[in-house]
């Protein structure tokens, strides 16, 4: 068992004994289920949306290559500069090259879960430079030193009394459970940020090629002053979140906030073309543009699998996996949480470390249904548990699976086998703390089931004997 497979049994365990706080996240979505099939009812077919959705997505993954270059194109034509990141070191150090060359002292940022995925806040705090998330939700969770919790809704595992705690203590504001009142506490910290700061990082939900533009969706408007206040403006986008053409996104802004969080629009979507232009009154004076890859090509070269860079962060797989809902964000340990995440964090960071979390599913295809582009994402579960035994089965996966295939091809010891499992079935509880201990792991936070009295094989010859 590899140790990021400990740590996530270990988290797994702790989080799915707190009760309270299994009950808190089920009951922090369920807003989210009623609001999500209200907008939904809304397209004429939620259905029809998402097959047009999926095709889309399939067409610029599949045409990758000349879709990146007509948006790198397109941006460069009007002054933004393309740095394309094989990975995430080249664009950490990209980032901090700028910094260095302009005299950067304060960089602040909007929501980004590429830049977690590359450690970016991490790599610029070892060279000095002060970042501050402008996210209220990522602003919470830097300051209790965490990463976000979910896809879209960072502190969704925090009260509004841990939140006015956290500000009580850090920024020395009054007490109080208002929502609004916090708000306008971090909203006062965070706008002399953005009047310091001398950098601007954000994400991009869509890469346009046809026009070369990205569209940032968000509900707070922190994204817009982040990339138009500061004098530089750094982009991250992973190279799946190309689109073709514009007029793709009068599908996909709805279609995101409905499935992300609900919505129906959500408040403020913004489409950037490129730094302040002469005659121009404001906007950055620079703007770079990071096409990261980082192992995504390696994706992209797995037929199979390719569909899963559609993905378009909105997080609904998460809402409705009854894995998520149980064991919480943290548990993971990795950037991208919950069934996708699953999916792809064994393509980018290594099979064999990470292929545990494919195994954390019950592939009842919640996800799958739930996916506006349509991945077919508990399959890919089944598919990395597939690849990981063929490419690198572990000794005792290989005792398991051959004793398995020995029995299920010698149908009397099968049989007899069962006999035996009603016998010594009641003996279960009995075998803890003894050198039969570890079989008890299974079965220590799930009821073993009782075995039938008779199996289907010995009730079919039963029911068909007087016929014969
Ligand atoms: S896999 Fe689908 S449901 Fe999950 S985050 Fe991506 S687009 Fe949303």
């Amino acid at each position: 068992m590899t140790s990021f497979a400990t740590q996530f049994q270990e988290k797994a365990r702790q989080i799915t004994s707190d009760r309270g706080f299994r009950a808190f996240i089920q009951k922090g979505l369920a807003g989210y289920y009623k609001k999500r099939d209200e907008n939904k009812a809304s397209f004429q077919s939620w259905q029809g949306a998402r097959d047009l959705a999926a095709g889309i997505k399939y067409e610029a993954i599949n045409h990758l290559d000349r879709y990146l270059m007509e948006f790198s194109e397109k941006m460069e034509a009007r002054g933004t500069k393309v740095f394309w990141a094989p990975s995430a070191k080249e664009a950490r150090d990209y980032i901090l090259q700028i910094a260095q060359e302009n005299g950067i002292r304060s960089i602040i940022k909007s929501k980004t879960m590429t830049s977690e995925e590359i450690h970016l806040n991490d790599a610029l705090e070892k060279e000095g430079y002060s970042v501050f998330e402008s996210d209220l939700g990522e602003y919470i969770v830097q300051l209790r030193k965490e990463t976000p919790f979910h896809l879209v809704f960072p502190a969704m595992h925090l009260s509004r009394e841990q939140i006015s705690t956290l500000f009580h203590t850090e920024l020395g504001s009054p007490l109080t459970d208002d929502p609004e009142e916090l708000t306008m506490i971090a909203r006062r910290a965070m706008r002399r940020k953005y009047c310091e700061a001398d950098m601007g990082i954000s994400g991009a939900n869509f890469a346009i090629a046809e026009t070369g533009m990205i569209s940032i969706t968000e509900n707070e408007g922190n994204a817009r002053l982040t990339t138009s206040l500061p004098r530089i403006h750094v982009a991250l986008v992973g190279i799946e979140k190309v689109l073709p053409r514009l007029e793709d996104l009068a599908l996909f802004l709805p279609m995101l906030a409905t499935a992300g969080a609900g919505q129906a629009m959500t408040c403020y979507n913004t489409l950037y073309n490129g730094p302040r232009q002469p005659g121009e009154i404001d906007g950055p004076e620079q703007m770079h543009v990071i096409l990261l890859d980082n192992r995504r090509t390696e994706l992209l070269a797995d037929a199979e699998q390719r569909d899963a860079l559609g993905c378009i962060r909105c997080g609904a797989c998460l809402n409705v996996c009854p894995i998520f809902k149980n064991i919480g964000g943290y548990s993971y340990g990795t950037t991208y949480q919950g069934p996708i995440g699953s999916v792809i964090t064994p393509h980018l960071r290594g099979l064999q470390e990470w292929k545990h979390l494919s195994a954390a599913s019950s592939l009842c295809g919640a996800c799958t249904e739930a996916c506006p582009v349509k991945i077919d994402l508990h399959h890919h579960l089944l598919q990395n548990r597939r690849n990981a035994v063929r490419v690198k089965a572990t000794p005792s996966e290989k005792i398991v699976f051959l004793g398995f295939a020995w029995l299920m091809s010698h149908p009397p010891i099968y049989r007899f086998a069962t006999k035996l499992g009603r016998i010594f079935q009641p003996l279960h509880p009995l075998i803890g703390g003894t050198i039969l201990d570890p079989l008890l792991a299974w079965t220590r936070t799930r009821t073993l089931p009782k075995l039938a009295p008779s199996s289907f094989h010995e009730q079919w010859t039963k029911t068909r004997s007087p016929q014969k």
